[in-house]
């Protein structure tokens, strides 16, 4: 069965059309949906209960049930634990920061890239996600805000899985996301991470849709980069490079490559002063993130004072830099944390999201 919310505005109204309704049928299905996020049909009470049940037997929604809800000691960082109808969970993030409504979603059962520091890519991928689960994470949350008068001001494909190894469904979900029509929320406003699926940044580049891009690069070389990122394995840094440089030029947006800083792996000053080589000339900024460990896993993060001589030499460099504060480390709000947690009971402290 099809997810209603897999479904363009174009292929909507097709829909109503093929079934015998007049257009504004369509146009009353999207505003349920997209305006007033309603995640069910039998709440759509201006929709005849023909119409309704037709509904209810064509499409699948809605498809995940909330299963878990976490909330940090601070307030300011909501995890979501959706479970799925084949039983499979995956999970969405809210993290509220002054105006700012930032909603982190998955794009993927498991992970297929396997980075060292993740808990999500460690039993490796299940399945992809479908548009209408995509946009039924961002559509849940809306609705709750919507409730106190609130609404997302972004949203960060940087949950579990990595969005361009999914690339249809993700680049459905961002038409669907941008349409005036339908969520309509502006490009500038969403950002897309990646370890770097290099067919899928010039895809990406060629759609034209114009939202933020972001590289989790990790380390200066491919040689490091391959312990870091296993996914890397596929694909030349140099290549990966380009392939950002192209995305930047083409859609006149600077881009963003985000650096854990690992324990003894790739926090010396050299390997500081080799990235800047590596961004060399490149409108972007390098964001920081110190690891922050979890049970488990042997990396460790850097002394405070290693992390100030990165820094520092990046600084002399001339580099754009910023370091990123974690949030929700008490809920271990990162990418696959909780979802292993509640699936294989391993007891995850924290990562960044
Ligand atoms: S950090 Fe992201 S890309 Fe890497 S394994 Fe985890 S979910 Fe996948």
């Amino acid at each position: 069965m099809k997810h209603f919310c897999s479904m363009q505005k174009d292929e909507i109204e097709s829909w109503a059309r093929a079934h015998g309704y007049p257009a504004f049928r369509a146009r009353q299905l999207i505003e349920w949906v997209y305006k007033k996020f309603t995640l069910s049909f039998s709440e759509m009470t201006n929709l005849s209960k023909d119409f309704r049940s037709q509904l209810v037997q064509e499409f699948s929604f809605p498809s995940l049930s909330c299963v878990h809800e976490q909330i940090s000691d601070d307030s300011e960082t909501i995890k979501y634990l959706f479970q799925l109808p084949d039983g499979s969970r995956i999970e969405a993030v809210l993290i509220m920061n002054d105006e700012k409504r930032t909603l982190c979603v998955s794009s993927q059962v498991g992970c297929n890239a396997r980075c060292a520091f993740c808990a999500s890519g460690k039993k490796g991928l299940k399945r992809h996600l479908e548009t209408g689960e995509i946009i039924e994470q961002v559509l849940y949350v809306e609705r709750i805000l919507h409730t106190r008068g609130e609404k997302l001001t972004n949203i960060v494909f940087m949950g579990m899985g990595e969005p361009l190894d999914n690339y249809s469904a993700v680049s459905e979900a961002l038409h669907i996301l941008t349409s005036p029509f339908m969520f309509g929320l502006s490009k500038r406003r969403i950002t897309v991470s990646t370890v770097g699926v290099v067919e899928g940044i010039y895809r990406l580049a060629e759609e034209g849709l114009g939202v933020n891009l972001v590289l989790s690069l990790h380390a200066p070389t491919q040689h490091i980069r391959k312990k870091i990122i296993p996914y890397a394995r596929k694909h030349e840094l140099q290549d990966v490079m380009r392939a950002m440089r192209t995305y930047a030029e083409k859609t006149k947006r600077d881009v963003t490559y985000e650096y854990i800083l690992i324990d003894g792996i790739n926090d010396e000053v050299e390997h500081a002063r080799a990235l800047a080589h590596l961004v060399k000339g490149e409108q972007c900024t390098i964001n920081l993130i110190p690891y922050n460990p979890v049970p488990g896993l042997k990396i460790k993060r850097p002394s405070g004072q290693r992390i100030a001589a990165f820094k520092e030499a990046l600084k002399e460099a001339e580099v754009r830099h910023t370091q990123r504060y974690t949030k929700g480390k008490d809920i271990a709000a990162a990418c696959g944390q909780l979802a292993l947690q509640e699936n294989a009971g391993i007891k995850i402290g924290a990562n960044a999201v």
